[in-house]
C-alpha cells in the first residue's frame, strides 16, 4: 500500500535532493541496509536513460532513475530483483518501488510512436510520451486481471497453471478482455479454466503487480454447478480442497495468498 502522505505526480525532471528509486535493467538498486540510495550514491553512474519525477512523499520528491542492465551497481549498492525485494522492503517502500517499476516499463516501452514510428518525447503536463509527428500520446499501461476464489461449503476450488512451482495451487485468474466488465470476466474465466458456474461474486481487494504491468482484482464467489474440466494448456490440474487439507499455496507477497487466507480464516472460524 502506498504511504498515506504520497501523491502520484509526474514531470520529466526531478530535483537533485529527491528520494531516488533506481533500477539497473529490471533490478532495483538498494543500499546494503535495504533502503533507497541518495543522489550522491548514484553520482558515479553515466546519465540515466530514464530520469523523472514520479511523486511526492510528504515534503520529499520521489525520483525514478534507470540504467540498462549492462551497467554495474556502484560501490556500496546492491542489485535486487523486485520480486525478491518483497521480503527486504517494508510494505510502503515496496509500493513505491512498484509504482516506479510501472512508470519505468511505460517510459522504456514507448520510446517510439506506436502509430508512425517517430521517436516520442515526454510531456511536461501529464504522464505521457507524445509523438511530435502525429501527436499520438502513450500513457502508462495497466492491464487489469481478475482472480476468483470459488467456495463450496468448506471446500475451495484451486487450480494450477503449468508455470507454477511444483505442488502449488491457487485461485482461478485471467486478464480482462477489451470491452468486458470485471464481473463478466470473472464468470468467463472461471467457465473457461475450470468449467463451473459461479454466483454471488464478492469484492475482496486489489494489488498492483508490476510484472510487467498488471492490476490484480480479487473476488470471492460461490459455486453453482458443473464438474471441474481443466482448460487444456492453461490449467494442469484443478480440484476441490477442504480447508483442512490444502495444497502448497502462493507466496505471501501475492494477493492470491491474502485472498486464500481470508477464506481459510472465515471457514475455520465457522467450523
Ligand atoms: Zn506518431
Amino acid at each position: 500500500m502506498l504511504p498515506a502522505d504520497f501523491s502520484p505526480l509526474y514531470a520529466p525532471h526531478a530535483p537533485e535532493n529527491s528520494l531516488c528509486i533506481a533500477f539497473v535493467g529490471d533490478d532495483l538498486l538498494l543500499t546494503q541496509d535495504n533502503t533507497f540510495p541518495d543522489s550522491a550514491q548514484l553520482a558515479g553512474l553515466p546519465p540515466a536513460e530514464t530520469d523523472c519525477l514520479i511523486g511526492q512523499l510528504g515534503e520529499q520528491t520521489c525520483r525514478l532513475l534507470a540504467w540498462p542492465g549492462s551497467i554495474e551497481a556502484p560501490a556500496g549498492l546492491q542489485r535486487l530483483n523486485l520480486r525478491l525485494a518483497w521480503n527486504l522492503l517494508d510494505r510502503e517502500q515496496y509500493a513505491l518501488a512498484t509504482r516506479a517499476k510501472l512508470m519505468l516499463s511505460w517510459d522504456r516501452e514507448h520510446r517510439f510512436c506506436g502509430v508512425c514510428g517517430t521517436p516520442t518525447v515526454p510531456m511536461e503536463s501529464e504522464p505521457a510520451r507524445i509523438c511530435p509527428a502525429c501527436q499520438h500520446r502513450a500513457y502508462p499501461r495497466l492491464s487489469p486481471a481478475i482472480m476468483v476464489l470459488i467456495h463450496r461449503g468448506n471446500e475451495l476450488l484451486l487450480a494450477r497453471s503449468p508455470h507454477f512451482r511444483p505442488g502449488m495451487y491457487s485461485a482461478v485468474a485471467g486478464f480482462v478482455e477489451p470491452g468486458e466488465s470485471l464481473e463478466e470476466c470473472a464468470h468467463r474465466e472461471v467457465m473457461e479454466e475450470v468449467g463451473v458456474r459461479i454466483t454471488n461474486l464478492r469484492w475482496f481487494d486489489s494489488q498492483p503487480w508490476p510484472f510487467p504491468h498488471s492490476l490484480m482484482l480479487a473476488f470471492h464467489a460461490d459455486y453453482v454447478e458443473g464438474d471441474i474440466v481443466p482448460q487444456p494448456g492453461e490449467i494442469e490440474d484443478a480440484a476441490w480442497f477442504h480447508v483442512d487439507a490444502l495444497p502448497d499455496l502462493p507466496n505471501s507477497d501475492s494477493i492470491a495468498y491474502r485472498l486464500l487466507q481470508s477464506a481459510i480464516n472465515e471457514k475455520k472460524h465457522a467450523l
